[in-house]
C-alpha cells in the first residue's frame, strides 16, 4: 500500500460500493470511488474474504445474517419502517441458526439487564448459562493493581474483572453462541481474543451514556463539542 494511501471508507461521500441507483445485475464503477477507496487499495483482501464465502457453512451464516437483517424492515405504503429491536433481533437469528444454548458474558454492573435479557432468553425456548465478569473472585493486586488505583478506595477488596474466565468457561459450557453485555473496553477485548465460540455483542458498556456511546457523537456539534479537542 502507497505511504499515506490506506483505506478510510468513513471519509468517503462516493459510497459507490452501495450502488444505490444501481439494478439487480449491475456492476458498479469503480471510476468515480476515491483513491483511499478498500476497492481500488486492497482488491486482494477483497477476493479472499469473496472465498471465504464459498465455504458451504461460512455461506449458510451470511445468508441467515443477511435474512435476519431484511427481516428487521418492513416496506409499507409510505416508505420503509424498521420494525425490531436488538434483543428481538438476536432470538430470531438464534432460532434461525437452531442454536439451543446460549452463554452470556455480563458485566457484575449489569446483573439486572444479565437476568432480564435470560428471562427473555428462556421464554423463547433457550437455555441460558451467564458467567459475570467478577467470578473467581480474584482480587485486582494479582494483574499488579495499586491500592491507589483501586476505585472504592486503597484498603477496599477489589475483585478483577476476568473475561479470560467467562471467556473459558462460556467455551466449556458447550453454549452455540456467546452474548456479550456490557463488559468494559479492554476486557471486552480480551473476552473477544480468549472465546472460541460464535460470538454477538447485545451492547457496550458506557457508564454515562446509558451504554450507548453513540450518544456522545449524536451531541459532538454541541454538549460533546470537546471530543474535537485532544483527550487527555
Ligand atoms: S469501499 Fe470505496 S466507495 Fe465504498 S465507502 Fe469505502 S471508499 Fe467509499
Amino acid at each position: 500500500m502507497a505511504k499515506g494511501r490506506y483505506p478510510r471508507c468513513a471519509d468517503c461521500v462516493t459510497k459507490v460500493c452501495e450502488n444505490r441507483e444501481g439494478k439487480a445485475g449491475d456492476v458498479p464503477s469503480l471510476e468515480k470511488a476515491p483513491a483511499y477507496c478498500v476497492m481500488k487499495l486492497m482488491p486482494q483482501a477483497l477476493a479472499d474474504a469473496m472465498t471465504e464465502y464459498d465455504r458451504p457453512e461460512v455461506r449458510e451464516f451470511a445468508r441467515l445474517a443477511s435474512l435476519q437483517e431484511f427481516q428487521c424492515y418492513e416496506r409499507l405504503p409510505d416508505g420503509l419502517r424498521t420494525k425490531l429491536p436488538r434483543v428481538e433481533e438476536l432470538v430470531q437469528f438464534a432460532r434461525k441458526c437452531g442454536y439451543k444454548r446460549l452463554g452470556l458474558a455480563h458485566c457484575g454492573g449489569l446483573a439486572r439487564e444479565a437476568g432480564l435479557l435470560a428471562e427473555v432468553l428462556e421464554a423463547n425456548g433457550f437455555e441460558v448459562i451467564s458467567v459475570q465478569c467478577k467470578t473467581g473472585a480474584v482480587p485486582k493486586e494479582r494483574i499488579g493493581i495499586k491500592p491507589g488505583e483501586k476505585i472504592a478506595g486503597p484498603e477496599a477488596w477489589e475483585t478483577m474483572c476476568n473475561p479470560i474466565a467467562q471467556a473459558l468457561v462460556i467455551n466449556r459450557a458447550g453454549v452455540d453462541l456467546a452474548i456479550m453485555l456490557g463488559l468494559c473496553i479492554g476486557h471486552d477485548t480480551l473476552f473477544i481474543k480468549y472465546c472460541k465460540v460464535p460470538l454477538t455483542v447485545l451492547a457496550v458498556k458506557d457508564r454515562v451514556l446509558g451504554h450507548n456511546p453513540l450518544a456522545a457523537l449524536y451531541a459532538g456539534e454541541t454538549y460533546y463539542r470537546r471530543l474535537r479537542n485532544k483527550i487527555d
